[in-house]
């Protein structure tokens, strides 16, 4: 079965073997070898500077990682502004919310990208606000938002931007060099290719020593100051880390950033012109979108359901639309283990089934 949802991704035969190897105490050196290769593998994806950023790993999916960021970096009496078009958007302002964060929130169509404008007035109505999160790919509709615009917009303000990069870490650019980007949350199990159970957040350590203390097993400030002591507070998932560091590994050794990105954007185009040649249409036009994921209108009469059961006869897993995008849109996301011959079985599959 071949996974075409926006992980947990079809891991490679190496990622997979890794999981097998010998069994570790999470207080030995061996577990800190590998949360220190994990950590330096993470920093070295973006080329980040060890001195300026660290990367934390938090054990639990990408969520995790997005909650342990929203807790600590906004601080007691800081203000939140939370960008949203899309379910993901959405998580966050909840997130905020439990944790009692003053915040409001910034919504547009979830069809539509962000509009930077409208932002600013928000902005510079309320001198409050002290941070702002936004999601890079929205993976509701495939949707890349524009991280350069919104950074310089808060900088000039002297704001921190938050970035839920959990589906673009790793295949998508992410403009580290802007000065407001203060963290950025993101996952083992989509572009990076490892298995679910550890996420992280790359932070600048200027901002370490300045973390709210909101969260108590998500706390990130512990989280980095005992992982770069070489200690962990908790049990982390360990096998999980095996897989991380072995696919980081595959990635290094498959060319790095350039060509992760590069392969992911040749299967999408491929996909794309295939469907388009079955009358099947991107909801979010190409130049919008991430290389990671698209979203297509559900052909005329047929239901997801019909669709997803067909393909996943023929050995796919496809996605659905979420919230009010269930009824008119399914996903198609690229990551993991997946080649051009898939997606041409992909698209004979679509044939026969249209
Ligand atoms: C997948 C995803 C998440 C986290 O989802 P988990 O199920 O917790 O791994 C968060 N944000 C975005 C944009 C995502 O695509």
């Amino acid at each position: 079965m071949l996974l075409l949802n926006p992980g947990p991704v079809t891991l490679t035969e190496r990622v997979r073997d890794s999981l097998l190897q010998p069994d570790l105490c999470h207080r030995e050196s061996e577990f800190f070898d590998l949360q220190d290769e994990a950590r330096a593998r993470l920093l070295g994806v973006y080329d980040l500077d060890p001195a300026a950023w660290t990367a934390v790993l938090i054990t639990g999916s990408g969520t995790a990682a997005v909650e342990s960021m929203i807790a600590a970096l906004v601080p007691d009496d800081g203000k939140l502004l939370v960008i949203e078009n899309g379910v993901y958007g959405e998580r966050i302002a909840q997130m905020a919310g439990r944790y009692g964060i003053a915040h409001e929130v910034c919504s547009f169509d979830w069809m539509q990208p962000p509009d930077i404008d409208t932002i600013v007035a928000r902005l510079d109505a309320d001198r409050a606000f002290t941070d702002v999160a936004v999601i890079h790919h929205e993976t509701t509709t495939g949707r890349l938002n524009d991280l350069r615009a919104l950074a310089a917009a808060c900088a000039a303000r002297g704001l921190r931007l938050l970035v839920d990069g959990v589906s673009s870490f790793g295949a998508e650019a992410i403009p580290f060099d802007e000065e407001a980007i203060a963290a950025v949350a993101a996952t083992a199990n989509k572009c990076l290719h490892g298995v679910p159970g550890v996420a992280f957040v790359i932070v600048r350590r200027a901002l370490l020593d300045r973390l709210a203390t909101r969260a108590y097993y998500l706390d990130l400030g512990r989280l980095a100051t005992l992982q770069d002591q070489r200690n962990t507070p908790f049990t982390p998932a360990v096998h999980a880390c095996y897989a991380l560091v072995e696919a980081l590994r595959e990635y290094d050794d498959e060319g790095g950033f350039a060509a992760r990105h590069s392969r992911y954007a040749a299967l999408a185009e491929r996909a794309r012109a295939g469907l388009a040649g079955l009358g099947i249409v991107c909801a979010v036009a190409a130049s919008e979108s991430s290389v990671v994921l698209r979203a297509y209108l559900l052909p005329d009469g047929m239901s997801y359901a019909t669709l997803h059961d067909g393909l996943k006869a023929r050995g796919f897993v496809i996605y659905a639309g979420q919230g009010g995008l269930s009824a008119s849109l399914f996903r198609i996301s690229t990551m993991g283990d997946i080649h051009a011959p898939d997606i041409d079985r992909l698209l004979e599959g679509f044939a026969s089934l249209l």
